[in-house]
């Protein structure tokens, strides 16, 4: 079952086992078309290539670290490494998808973007290679999410994008990327949608990995390094989309360590979701008996995503990686943990993984002495008003 599965190009109808596809009105086929032809023509051109990791690593500051954490292990009773994307500018692993849609959208000669954001991290990340690149930016944000994210709302103003607020739906992310689309449908002649995550239709899911790719390509390397030849036992990553997860799974798929993905619990589209139609792809899913969508909850709101990207589950169908989860308390434990052993705050997101590590570590889930690499997607200042709030 596991030894076959591997992390490949999905092919022409972007189908991973029974998952991903392209469930999208005809009026959007052509856009995903040309762009699926656009993205596979740049990966396989070296010169695209050699840009792009120029730019990862004089830009973004590649390759990050993987930094042994002695304490924490200590702590753990188990040999925890971390693959450091809090450490890349603007502090987290979406960098490295933005630089390569950016890349992408000048090569295919457009001069504008549209994103959606939840928290505004994304959009704060387009904004930012928008910028780098001298494209237009427009970035559809839930008026609720507007509301919630103000700081990142001004980053993205500053970083000279506009935010449009979406008053449809429930006006959060999901509603956010309706309307990116439509947006994308109606202006695709000059405009790319450069989508966050793991997520939407073929070539999104399969795109999104191959540019995160790069995380989970140098961790190998160097796991290798500092365990004399060695895959760590386990990899674990924090997935809200799944794009983090999937870029470091990408490096691993072929070796031997387990994989596991941790969703945020009131967001856990495999452990509570069931297989439907969002977004233009099949997935797991947050949605009640009736098929309406439902809201994720958590105090992470990069994870509050109602779905799961779909190469995810099909990982976790075939069994090649588990998906597990962790709760808000659990996650400020582990925030705090890793604060006070390490002298890194982590963003709230990759605190889920190690909220699910240390329990299962403690709960004698994991062999002593096992080896664990962890992917930190992102650094903690922007969460440091809600752990503040939550701890006092
Ligand atoms: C956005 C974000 C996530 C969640 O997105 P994925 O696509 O699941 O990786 C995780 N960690 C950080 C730091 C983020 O900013």
């Amino acid at each position: 079952m596991s030894e076959t599965v591997r992390m490949t190009d999905p092919g022409p109808d972007g189908r991973f086992g029974d998952f991903g596809g392209r469930y999208i009105p005809e009026s959007l086929v052509p856009a995903c078309l040309e762009l699926e032809q656009a993205f596979r023509k740049a990966w396989a051109d070296p010169a695209f290539r050699t840009r792009l990791d120029d730019l990862l690593r004089d830009y973004a500051g590649r390759p990050t670290p993987v930094t042994e954490a002695h304490r924490l292990s200590e702590a753990l009773g188990i040999r925890v490494l971390l693959k450091r994307e809090d450490l890349t500018h603007t502090g987290s692993h979406k960098i490295n998808n933005v630089l390569g849609q950016g890349l992408l959208t000048l090569e295919m000669g457009k001069t504008r973007l549209v994103a959606e954001t939840g928290a505004g991290q994304h959009g704060v990340a387009s904004a930012t290679a928008a910028a780098l690149f001298g494209l237009e930016c427009v970035v559809y944000m839930g008026e609720v999410d507007t509301e919630r994210q103000q700081l990142n709302v001004f980053r993205m103003r500053l970083l000279g994008a506009e935010v449009r607020p979406v008053r449809s739906g429930s006006r959060t992310l999901k509603d956010a990327v309706n309307e990116a689309l439509r947006d994308w449908v109606a202006t695709v002649e000059h405009t790319h949608y450069c989508l966050g995550s793991v997520m939407g239709p073929h070539p999104f899911p399969w795109m999104v990995r191959e540019l995160q790719s790069v995380v989970g390509n140098e961790a190998r390397e160097q796991c290798r390094a500092i365990l004399g030849g060695s895959d760590p036992d386990l990899v674990v990553a924090c997935v809200g989309g799944g794009s983090n997860a999937a870029g470091t799974f990408a490096g691993f798929v072929e070796t031997r360590s387990a994989l596991v993905g941790v969703e945020a619990a009131g967001g856990s589209a495999m452990g509570r979701g069931i297989p439907g139609v969002l977004h233009g792809m099949r997935s797991y899913l947050l949605q009640d008996e009736w098929g309406q969508i439902l809201e994720a909850q958590s105090i992470s709101a990069g994870l509050d995503y109602p779905g799961i990207g779909p190469e995810h589950s099909y990982l976790g169908e075939t069994g090649r990686a588990r998906y597990v989860q962790a709760t808000d308390s659990e996650v400020l434990d582990a925030l705090q943990l890793l604060s006070r052993t390490e002298g890194i705050i982590p963003a709230l997101e990759p605190a889920h993984a190690l909220a699910w590590l240390a329990g299962a570590a403690r709960r004698g889930e994991i062999e002593a002495g096992s080896t664990v690499l962890m992917t930190l997607s992102g650094r903690g200042d922007k969460d440091a008003e809600t752990v503040m709030e939550l701890l006092q």
